[in-house]
């Protein structure tokens, strides 16, 4: 039998538990759990870090059933790679090992005024004024900021500050803590590419930066501390995987650029989840963004080698349109469904949709934007709005994809893309037609479990074959190409970008 590599996969709508053959790449079992999220005022998002631990745990034991229903020995699981919704804080007590406070979700909008207030004391009220540091501007996005708001509002995390009981982390941190033994000894950590998404962490050092951390009052001593991407953090301490190596971390949108194989400079993925993330990799050099694009950790493959950066183009909003239409519309039943809706219609007859729930992210990082739906008339019906759902989606990759190439120069021929919406084959039609390029998508869709697992896998001190891009099957690819001509496109996208204007400026 050839060893196994498994990924935890906890994303913002569901937790996984992902195993592979580390030989061929060939995904052999998995689970899938999904994650409640709850909304306890407008623009609040919060999840359960219980309910989180919870999920994993229960992935885990059930792929492992799984696995023995196979006939596979689960002790041919030779390293656990976790991957992650990244920016999503936590603070916990490291004594009982409760969490103070539910996790602030990477969309949650509560932060607004705490932003509002630091950028305008950043010098001329520069929202990029971090940006040399962190590659970031100052947003609601990133992890910083939620802390910030956690230690002015919440007595449990005050007190355990000054008790020396608070640890804070992301959702990698705290799955890796629980999973080597929480209050008994767990490992309190993370990767340099989470950490790069918390506003905490110097870019070019590769460390926490005091300066940062003074100017949001940032404790360093909470802080977790910060690892490669792959190495041996520590061993499962119970469950079916007891002693396993948890060997490989990296942030969901990381994940997916080593899982897709973006691991040369100027190649780049498109992941379609609960929002959209658009990452080229940029090499061994930061590269500044002049067009609104984050500057990111991708990753670092081990304690002696160099990171590798990426250009990121962030969109907040992309599954989470059609989780909408679902949970709070009740126009589909499930996100499938979505499909035939929007291919019933056809087109969306002059409707625009611009989902900015939680503002708007690349390339805009406008905090006060809200969703609006424009160009209704008597004509429109539920069909149409699901089709001007999806084609959201596919302008705002478009945009960013602009901004991508402007920014870098060199433009891309083609998008490799995945995430849990690829499945929609309209969605995928229409990104090509959009964009008058050919889009890619694998078929084998869980890169992100596929890049942690292979992280894990490639670990120093972990004894499986070495899950280097040469050892992996050609991954096969389904191809759409675009078939309505650019001026059609570029018609819809400028009425699209006129949408997102009124979105931007709904007030006024
Ligand atoms: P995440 O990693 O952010 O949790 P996933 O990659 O698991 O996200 O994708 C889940 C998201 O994709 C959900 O928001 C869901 O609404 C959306 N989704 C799933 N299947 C489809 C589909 N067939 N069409 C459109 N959206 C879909």
């Amino acid at each position: 039998m050839d060893p196994l590599v498994a990924a935890i996969d906890q994303g913002t709508s569901s937790t996984r538990f992902l195993v592979f053959n580390a030989k061929t790449a060939e995904l052999i079992s998995q689970h899938q759990v999904e994650i409640n999220q709850s909304f306890p005022k407008e623009g609040w998002v919060e999840e359960d870090p219980k309910e989180i631990m919870q999920s994993v745990y229960e992935c885990m034991e059930r792929t492992c059933e799984k696995l023995y229903q196979l006939n596979i020995d689960v002790s041919n699981i030779k390293a656990v790679g976790v991957t992650n919704q990244r920016e999503t804080t936590l603070v916990w007590d490291k004594e009982t090992g409760e969490p103070l406070y539910n996790a602030i979700v990477w969309l949650d909008l509560r932060t607004q005024s705490t932003v509002e207030r630091l950028i305008s004391k950043a010098p001329g009220k520069n929202k990029n004024h971090l940006k040399h540091k962190t590659g970031l501007p100052i947003s609601t996005y990133f992890s910083a900021v939620k802390l910030r708001w956690l230690l002015d509002n919440v007595d449990e995390v005050q007190q355990a500050v000054l008790s020396e009981r608070a640890m804070f982390g992301t959702v990698d941190s705290w799955i890796i803590w629980c999973l080597t033994g929480g209050r008994s000894g767990g490992v309190h950590c993370t990767d340099v590419s989470n950490a790069s998404r918390t506003m905490l962490f110097n870019i070019h050092t590769m460390n926490w930066d005091p300066e940062l951390c003074r100017y949001f009052d940032v404790p360093m001593e909470i802080l977790p501390k910060v690892r490669s991407s792959s190495e041996i953090y520590g061993f499962m301490k119970s469950g079916s995987l007891a002693g396993v190596p948890i060997s490989g971390c990296l942030g969901d949108q990381s994940a997916a650029l080593v899982g897709q194989m973006c691991l040369k400079e100027g190649q780049a993925k498109n992941t379609y989840g609960t929002g959209c993330f658009l990452l080229r990799n940029t090499g061994t050099k930061p590269v500044m963004s002049d067009h609104g694009l984050l500057t990111t950790v991708a990753y670092k493959m081990g304690k002696e080698e160099s990171a590798c950066y990426a250009l990121e183009g962030s969109v907040a909003i992309a599954g989470a349109v059609v989780r909408w239409l679902k949970d709070n519309m009740g126009i589909v039943k499930s996100s499938s469904e979505i499909e035939t809706l929007a291919a019933a219609a056809g087109s969306s007859y002059g409707c625009y949709f611009v989902p900015a729930f939680s503002g708007l992210y690349a390339p805009y990082w406008e905090p006060s934007a809200r969703g609006i739906i424009c160009g209704l008339t008597q004509f429109t019906n539920r069909n149409h709005l699901a089709f001007a759902a999806l084609e959201a989606v596919c302008f705002q990759t478009r945009e960013i994809l602009d901004a991508m190439n402007l920014d870098s120069g060199v433009p891309l021929t083609q998008l490799k893309v995945d995430g849990g919406m690829t499945s929609n084959r309209l969605l995928m039609q229409l990104q090509a037609d959009i964009l008058c390029m050919p889009v890619a998508r694998p078929t084998m869709a869980e890169t992100t479990a596929l890049g942690a697992a292979m992280a894990a896998g490639a670990a120093e001190g972990v004894d499986v074959w070495d899950l280097s891009v040469d050892h992996l099957p050609h991954v096969m690819r389904e191809k759409y190409e675009p078939q309505i001509n650019s001026d059609e496109s570029e018609y819809r996208f400028a009425r699209w970008k006129k949408a997102v204007q009124k979105a931007m400026n709904w007030e006024t």
